[in-house]
């Protein structure tokens, strides 16, 4: 099902704000009467987060690509949707250690932590919005070499040689080459969930909204994991004293970080079989922590993906991936007390079940619920509802308008399972650009699976951004 377009333009923030267009790279050129086109013969980078400030980064360390123009529909340069956060409770969930944004520097972070005067922990988990600071930085570093434009890309069509971006707001972009960096989209709603007021059913959790619940309201967070847990430190910075009810289909809360990080454990072999996977995982984890086990495994787990089969893929996100996510994506220490503290108080409750229905009842929010196991329905009657079950990930399912012109036009296709684009071994985007638009990050989750976390998007940045260039380079030779 559709996540809202409401709901998407509220997190991208698609009103359009002044552009911050250096007039030095760019031209403005007549192509007929009625359009526009602002030219570059540069790369465009659709998407200014992480994945495509970081692709910036690099770009701007390698010759001949040109004038490079940096989009993002929200403003959001640098900080995206994961570091935009200005509340400091909201901690990376990785520790400082691994958080370098350049590949060849695993240090960097740490030596801009000491530089400001910073302890420079590698185990701290670090405030998000500093994180956020650090990689504002980095693209401030590049200087006039990337332009920003504040705008929503809604559409991208070849265009002789190159490429044509439209723009919301704007006349089109014109580049030789694209990069897609659209990061995380908002979570699906389920059926019904707009018909309420946004009020009451919130689209989206990763947007300020005006009306934050009062501090003793009950609210339901739809999904237990990362994201409800962000909510949840929102509500508590807010004074919030109601109760708080988690419902997933399992009930599952992520696992915390142990207070060191777990040395590496030795793992059976490795058969790239789902069946052979799982019993290994199992074994190992009898004597083992799982968390160890899974870390130990973590660098292995895109080509342990890549070797299922489509069907045991298919199975694994079906019947795995609840108690996947939950060891894999963890709580800092210190949130992980703070959850389970407030659990025991009881105002947080968790409830595992799958939602039937959601109605407006008498100025409140009345959701009924399978629970797990059960045969009879259950009710919620709470006075807000908020999804967090995190980023929509099935292409197919988006209402996003970018996403739907690529697949509509047939100038991308899904990858498997719909999980973003059929993508090449260097990022390209298969079809019929591919020699010009490359993607990274969350669009390429179903053939890397492990693709939004920043070890791995420093490493696709910088592999996206030496393809891109080469391909630049041949076709100016050619
Ligand atoms: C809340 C949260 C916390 C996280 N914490 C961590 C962490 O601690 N450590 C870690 O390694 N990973 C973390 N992650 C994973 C995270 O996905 C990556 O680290 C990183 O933020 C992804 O960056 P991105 O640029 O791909 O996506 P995003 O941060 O989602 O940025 C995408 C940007 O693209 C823009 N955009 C989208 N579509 C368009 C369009 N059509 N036109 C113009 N602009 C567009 C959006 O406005 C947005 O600013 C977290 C993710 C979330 C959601």
């Amino acid at each position: 099902m559709a996540a809202s377009s409401r709901g998407a333009s509220a997190v991208r923030g698609a009103t359009c704000r002044a552009a911050t267009v250096g007039r030095t790279s760019l031209r403005w050129k007549h192509a007929s009467a009625r359009v526009v086109h602002l030219m570059t013969d540069g790369v465009v980078i659709l998407g200014g987060g992480a994945s495509g400030t970081l692709t910036a980064v690099a770009l701007s360390a390698l010759p001949d690509v040109g004038p490079l123009t940096l989009v993002d529909g929200a403003g959001a340069f640098a900080r995206g949707v994961a570091y935009s956060t200005e509340e400091p409770r909201h901690l990376l969930n990785v520790p400082a250690g691994r958080m370098s944004a350049l590949p060849d520097q695993p240090s960097h972070l740490l030596e801009w932590l000491a530089v400001r005067g910073e302890t420079p922990d590698p185990e701290a988990f670090l405030q998000r919005r500093l994180y956020g600071a650090y990689l504002g930085e980095l693209l401030g570093a590049t200087g006039s070499r990337v332009q920003q434009v504040v705008d929503h890309a809604v559409a991208l069509a070849p265009d002789g040689p190159g490429l044509r971006v439209d723009l919301a707001g704007r006349p089109s972009l014109r580049a030789r080459a694209a990069v897609l960096a659209l990061g995380n989209f908002p979570p699906e709603l389920p059926p019904g969930w707009t018909a309420l007021p946004s009020r009451l059913a919130w689209r989206t959790p990763w947007a300020s909204p005006e009306d934050w619940p009062a501090p003793e309201a009950e609210v339901l967070l739809l999904g237990a994991g990362l994201t409800a847990v962000d909510v949840v430190l929102s509500l508590l910075a807010r004074g919030h004293r109601g109760r708080i009810h988690l419902l997933s289909r399992r009930g599952l809360l992520p696992a915390t970080h142990p207070p060191r990080m777990l040395a590496a454990v030795p793992l059976g072999p490795r058969t790239p079989r789902l069946r052979a996977l799982l019993r290994m995982f199992r074994e190992t984890a009898r004597r083992e922590d799982s968390r160890a086990v899974l870390d130990t495994l973590r660098p292995e787990l895109g080509a342990l993906w890549r070797g299922l089969t489509h069907p045991e893929q298919r199975r694994f996100l079906r019947h795995l991936r609840p108690w996947f996510d939950v060891v894999r994506h963890r709580l800092p220490p210190e949130v992980g007390a703070r959850i389970g503290a407030l659990e025991a108080e009881g105002r947080l409750v968790r409830h595992a079940g799958r939602v039937v229905s959601i109605a407006e009842q008498d100025g409140r929010v009345a959701l009924r619920y399978r629970p797990r196991r059960a045969r009879t329905l259950a009710v919620l009657a709470v006075d807000v509802a908020v999804p967090t079950t995190g980023p929509a990930m099935d292409v197919r399912a988006l209402d996003d308008p970018l996403v739907r012109s690529l697949l509509d036009s047939g100038q991308a296709r899904p990858g498997p399972h719909g999980l973003g684009f059929a993508t090449a071994a260097d990022g390209a985007v298969l079809g019929p650009l591919r020699d010009r638009l490359w993607t990274l990050g969350g669009l390429r989750r179903g053939d890397l699976w492990e693709a939004t976390a920043i070890p791995e998007i420093r490493m696709q940045a910088r592999e996206v951004a030496e393809a891109l260039a080469g391909q630049l380079r041949t076709a100016g030779a050619g």
